[in-house]
């Protein structure tokens, strides 16, 4: 019988050559290789707090270990409509406007797969959180970027174009209709808290050309200086047409309990439901009760985790900056983006490489959060969500880095 050459690669889907293994989590495999502190991948190196890692021994020896309500249990939905009046004064309906996912991941990319036409363009703010790329190519959908711009002033903020953003809502010639645009803040990696001017224009915006936003608020209670975190569905005229996307991983560093949910309007909901259901099924369901028990949290837990956060910032920052890094103070989250053009290297991957590898410190090449290489090339990010002792050796060990 003849055989064909047998090739495993002719047998892939067009989407997966649109874009690489996320950079994030290479670093992180790296930073295990090396031995190396790691500053690269956001996850806390100290424990979860005690209360909700009680809760979930508790809910699986209470046997809760069959699959939860398919869209979420109901204790969590609840939760987490409780939670919104109490923090954003938004009233939802826990029975028909919230999907709990695995992880505000799976509530990003149900939800674009539930929104978007193949074509369909998604504005997204560059540098983004790497994730977005894919989900909005795995969605059959065109990212369309709009820069945001490096403070020049030490302590200034990232700021965008308003002509851009406006120029990026329109059809964009070959017919393409912008479908959604995804606003992160407190932001992924900039640090950037988009203050109420900013929101209001993206709303007019919306509003104007009926688009929706996206929102990912998994970081909102992560926020320094005096800024303060707006929801996107607040504004006058945004309820209906938000999907705001949150979960557990942060507030409440469990970043691998896989818990998070996306809140929309009852016919959107309705249809990311659907997808979820088919990707997933469910979130895991003892994880979901205790994500009850952490969304009741008081609010001087939410005031100790910024505070905890913000010395952490604190910490890093003037370690960076002596080993000859510029950094960009960031207001929210848990990351510095970092310029390096004082270490002579051609690139940001070149420059991570030898970090880790020569120094002992993963962080995470800028490119990977833009779509040219080129843009990125000059910049790094490091996580300061690491004990008090991970970011003091990281300290001693940047003593080693020479400038260029
Ligand atoms: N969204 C942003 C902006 C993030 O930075 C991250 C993780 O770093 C995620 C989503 C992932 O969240 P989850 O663990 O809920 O999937």
């Amino acid at each position: 019988m003849a055989q064909a050459s047998f090739h495993s690669k002719h047998f892939l889907s067009d989407k997966v050559e649109h874009f690489t293994e996320s950079v994030i989590r290479e670093m992180t495999r790296q930073a295990m290789h090396y031995g190396a502190v790691n500053l690269a991948q956001g996850f806390p190196d100290f424990p979860a707090p005690a209360e909700i890692k009680r809760a979930a021994q508790e809910a699986i020896a209470e046997d809760v270990n069959q699959y939860a309500i398919t869209w979420g249990a109901k204790s969590l939905r609840v939760a987490i409509a409780r939670k919104m009046r109490e923090w954003r004064g938004i009233d939802i309906d826990s029975e028909t406007e919230v999907v709990v996912c695995c992880g505000s991941t799976e509530a990003m990319i149900a939800t674009l797969l539930a929104i978007c036409n193949s074509g369909d363009q998604v504005i997204v703010f560059e540098p983004f959180y790497e994730n977005y790329g894919p989900d909005a190519v795995l969605s059959g959908a065109k990212p369309r970027f709009v820069s945001l711009r490096p403070p020049q002033m030490p302590d200034g903020e990232w700021s965008f174009d308003e002509q851009e953003l406006r120029a990026a809502f329109q059809s964009n010639g070959s017919g393409s209709k912008t479908k959604a645009i995804i606003v992160n803040t407190p932001n992924n990696p900039t640090g950037k808290v988009f203050n109420r001017k900013e929101l209001e224009l993206i709303r007019d915006l919306c509003v104007e050309h009926n688009v929706l936003a996206i929102t990912d608020e998994i970081y909102e209670h992560i926020v320094y200086d005096g800024s303060v975190h707006i929801s996107l569905a607040t504004l006058d005229g945004m309820r209906d047409r938000t999907i705001t996307i949150n979960g557990l991983s942060k507030s409440y560093s469990v970043t691998g309990w896989r818990v998070g949910w996306a809140i929309a309007p009852p016919a959107i909901t309705d249809a990311i439901r659907k997808v979820h259901d088919f990707l997933t099924v469910g979130a895991p369901a003892p994880l979901q009760e205790a994500g009850a028990v952490a969304l009741n949290l008081p609010a001087s837990y939410y005031r100790e985790l910024a505070d905890r956060y913000r010395n952490r910032r604190d910490q890093l920052m003037p370690a960076l900056e002596k080993a000859g890094f510029r950094c960009y103070r960031p207001r929210g989250a848990y990351y510095v983006m970092t310029e390096i053009s004082a270490f002579g290297f051609a690139n940001d991957v070149e420059f991570a490489a030898h970090l880790v590898k020569e120094v002992g410190i993963a962080c995470v090449p800028g490119s990977s959060f833009y779509k040219h290489a080129k843009d990125g090339s000059q910049q790094v990010r490091f996580a300061f969500c690491k004990k008090p002792e991970t970011l003091d050796e990281a300290g001693r060990k940047l003593e080693k880095l020479k400038r260029g």
